[in-house]
């Protein structure tokens, strides 16, 4: 079995090691989601890699193929929950983007118009 590399103080390689309770949603080798406990919309789901990234400020050659993963991951917890009518992808990434955990994820959101759009 692959071992990741993770950090023993990390609240979501705890998560995602089960050590820490969650409502799982979805999960693989390397990947594991599960619903977020603030949700802001009606569907809101976080999607890490079971590799510690700090962020998608600290992708490299290295360890880009977590990322990847986790967006495949993405289109498929898209199809389960039946997300057809659209989701909003989100990742944010330092202390000025509001990244409140070093840890990279991807906020899935749905289930009701997504207003303000910054872009
Ligand atoms: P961000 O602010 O982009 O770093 O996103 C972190 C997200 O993690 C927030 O939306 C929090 O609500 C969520 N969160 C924090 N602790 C937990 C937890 N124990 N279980 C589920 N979601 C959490
Ligand atoms: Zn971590």
């Amino acid at each position: 079995m692959k071992t990741f590399h993770t950090e023993p103080d990390c609240l979501f390689c705890k998560i995602a090691a089960g050590e820490i309770p969650s409502t799982k949603v979805y999960e693989d080798e390397s990947v594991y989601a599960f619903r977020d406990i603030n949700p802001q919309a009606p569907t809101h789901i976080l999607v890490i890699p079971r590799e510690h990234i700090v962020s998608a400020g600290a992708l490299n050659a290295g360890n880009s193929v977590y990322a990847a993963k986790c967006l495949e991951a993405v289109a498929k917890i898209a199809e389960r929950e039946g997300l057809s009518n659209g989701f909003r992808l989100i990742s944010n990434c330092g202390p000025e983007a509001g990244q409140t955990v070093p840890h990279l994820h991807f906020h899935i959101l749905a289930g009701r118009e997504l207003g303000e759009k910054m872009v």
